[in-house]
């Protein structure tokens, strides 16, 4: 299948949120959602059958923060992307920065659980960024490519939704500079292209960091950036509204 280039908006609650917060959140997006733009809330893992259950009928998804690489087995703690369909639940974040630091995971363990998800018919989105420290010495494109050579391996990559989210830009209330953006986004589409140019070009690419109500409107008009991943500002439904409605 060909990709599709996709407007889209997701929200990462990351480890916040509540029970209250998904009853509030979910009618009040689904109040605003259409069909030109996803919105997709990632709630916390236990409040995934609830933020699905409430999205019945609208034009709200849900998507997971993180998943297994394994279909299923003894694997304490661990949820698999077949549970995931199983639950309507469409995406699931692979390979955050968060946890690549804090759990290690490696690029083939993110490719591993990106391949997961597309035998489940979850659609992955890859999260892929450089730190402070590659981006001020000039290295985020071949961080950027070593990342996407892993994920390039997988036969079914074309069906991957990637996010460019620079490590230093996340949770700190700057978002990179517009021109910082579309060039990486430019060449991480050009990766994709060097292997089939029509898919290449349909890949949707989100960039995630610090987006806000106020920087998303500037971030929506770059001609390769597809939508954004939405951290601290997803938690409040006034600003997702506004970034939705910017898309
Ligand atoms: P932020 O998080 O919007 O709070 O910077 C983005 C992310 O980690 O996806």
């Amino acid at each position: 299948d060909l990709p599709v280039r996709v407007r889209m908006v997701v929200g990462n609650w990351k480890m916040h949120g509540s029970l209250a917060l998904c009853r509030e959140m979910v009618p009040a997006m689904a109040s605003i959602a259409h069909p030109a733009a996803a919105l997709v809330l990632c709630p916390p893992a236990p409040y995934l059958g609830e933020v699905t259950r409430l999205a019945t009928g609208s034009q709200v998804q849900c998507c997971a923060q993180n998943v297994a690489d394994a279909h299923g087995g003894a694997l304490t703690g661990e949820w698999s992307a077949g549970m995931l369909a199983d639950l309507g639940c469409r995406y699931a974040i692979v390979g955050h920065s968060e946890r690549r630091r804090h759990y290690h995971e490696s690029d083939h363990l993110v490719a591993a659980k990106a391949q997961a998800c597309l035998e489940a018919h979850v659609v992955p989105i890859v999260c892929v960024g450089e730190s402070w420290i590659e981006h001020q010495t000039g290295q985020t494109e071949a961080i950027l490519q070593h990342q996407l050579g892993t994920l390039l391996a997988l036969s079914g990559w074309r069906g991957l939704i990637i996010a460019y989210e620079p490590v230093w830009a996340i949770g700190t209330g700057v978002a990179a500079r517009p021109e910082t953006i579309e060039a990486a986004h430019r060449f991480i589409r050009s990766r994709f292209a060097a292997r089939d140019p029509v898919a290449g070009n349909n890949m949707t690419v989100l960039y995630g960091g610090s987006v806000n109500a106020s920087n998303a409107a500037n971030l929506f008009a770059l001609p390769d950036v597809d939508g954004a991943l939405v951290g601290s500002a997803s938690l409040q439904s006034d600003a997702l509204m506004q970034i939705y409605t910017a898309a």
